[in-house]
């Protein structure tokens, strides 16, 4: 085969010795790198040996650009901003799998979705990347940080709305909740569980709540969308404490151990919960994260020895979704005790509640303050997702036990919450 530049994404031409298909290229597929995949314009996928082909001519590079558009502006409305990440909601070709769909640019997002101009001026629109949020880390979370950081602090944007994939997006709300704290202006993030293409498609509906909550007082990280399975209104919920509760309903966001900030219907607000209002002042985004984090589940008869995995590859901190009101194996043949006061010599160890619902409390049963003993920090109602970002966020900032404990401690972005009725 010929030397190619062409890339998974761009249209090309396949030379043959005797025939010629044109397509876009897709990725190789792992198990079979011998054999170039095209998608053809029927739709088709095409697997071509390489050892046939000649030639693969680029047509057109297909990678998505960053892209700023100016959209036509109506002085009556007011003027928000919108990030976009990938996810559902702009849904595009996937060079892995080859699966089609209609939105690869903003002004495709705007013709799916033209509802979100009914009630604001949208005059920037920002791409930095273009993922299905589960390939995300804490780069792309630093990333939008520092994009909404920019946006915020433009004199004429009066929010921001980030649209995103959902199965990932309760880390990303939380971990924005941290890194933009005092916030002057409304960050917003949503999302769609079914694409532009179905007419079950909830984008519209959250897109519009979206808008509306960027132009409200609300002055907090939040994510909004549908608040139940109607059509009818969205929740605004703050960014830590939500999580992604069902795989494919319209409502899969539900705030936990809190109120959210307000219903938004598609012409009006009615606010629900106390929350930072619109101020003047400029943001700064505190984006410093150690990567070394890591969070699991405890489950039963499972060997405290995998902390033994995460200390020797050099990980500073660990979140453990214990059981109940906090615990994981005390009296039994694998009980954790002496492996959590070893590795604690070493490595930050926090609790949070597998349970989501509810709040630890480590002082109901004596094992559990013998787990307490060994260093642990118990994280109250601070949700699993929500601990692990912050204490990656934690230990961008210091490695010292003490602060490290006082900092996953305090309340920071409404991750605690002392009212809490059980
Ligand atoms: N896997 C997708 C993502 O999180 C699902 C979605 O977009 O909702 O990006």
């Amino acid at each position: 085969m010929a030397k190619t530049i062409a890339i998974p994404g761009d249209r090309v031409e396949v030379h043959l010795s005797k025939v010629i298909y044109g397509g876009i290229l897709l990725e190789s597929p792992e198990d079979e790198k011998g054999i170039v995949l095209l998608k053809l314009d029927s739709g088709y996928n095409i697997g071509l040996n390489k050892k046939d082909i000649i030639e693969i001519k680029r047509i057109k590079k297909g990678e998505i650009k960053k892209e700023r558009i100016e959209i036509k502006k109506d002085d009556k409305k007011p003027d928000i901003a919108l990030i976009l990440t990938g996810g559902t909601i702009v849904n595009r070709l996937d060079p892995k799998t080859g699966a089609v769909s209609p939105l690869t640019s903003p002004e495709d997002l705007f013709k799916s979705y033209p509802k979100i101009f009914d009630k604001v001026n949208v005059i920037k629109v920002e791409m930095p990347f273009m993922k299905a949020s589960e390939d995300m880390d804490y780069k792309d979370w630093q990333n939008i940080a520092k994009i909404c950081e920019r946006l915020l602090n433009d004199k004429d944007v009066k929010g921001v709305v980030i649209t995103h994939g959902t199965d990932i997006l309760h880390y990303t709300s939380a971990v924005l909740s941290f890194f933009l704290r005092n916030l002057t202006k409304p960050v917003v993030l949503t999302y769609s569980q079914r694409s532009s293409d179905r007419a079950s498609s909830d984008a519209n509906l959250n897109l519009i709540c979206s808008a509306l909550a960027a132009v409200s007082d609300i002055a907090e990280v939040m994510l909004v969308g549908h608040a139940n399975s109607n059509d009818e209104f969205c929740y605004a919920i703050p960014g830590t404490k939500t999580r992604k509760l069902h795989t494919s309903r319209r409502d899969a966001f539900k705030p936990v151990n809190a109120k959210p900030f307000a219903k938004i219907f598609p012409n009006k607000i009615e606010i629900l919960s106390e929350h930072n209002v619109r101020k003047s002042g400029k943001v700064k985004a505190d984006t410093k994260f150690e990567e070394k984090v890591a969070l699991i589940k405890f489950y039963p008869g499972q060997d405290p020895d995998i902390l033994d995995y995460y200390l020797k590859k050099g990980y500073k901190g660990i979140v453990v979704e214990a059981l109940g009101l906090g615990h994981v194996a005390v009296n039994s043949r694998l009980s954790w005790i002496k492996k959590l006061k070893e590795v604690q010599k070493k490595m930050i160890v926090c609790f949070a509640a597998q349970t989501i619902y509810g709040r630890l409390d480590p002082y109901v049963y004596s094992n559990l303050r013998e787990i307490m003993k060994t260093g642990v920090i118990y994280l109250e109602d601070m949700l699993a997702e929500t601990a692990f970002v912050k204490l990656g966020w934690v230990l961008g900032h210091t490695t010292d036990k003490e602060k490290v404990k006082e900092m996953m401690l305090t309340n920071y972005a409404r991750e605690l919450n002392d009212r809490l009725e059980q």
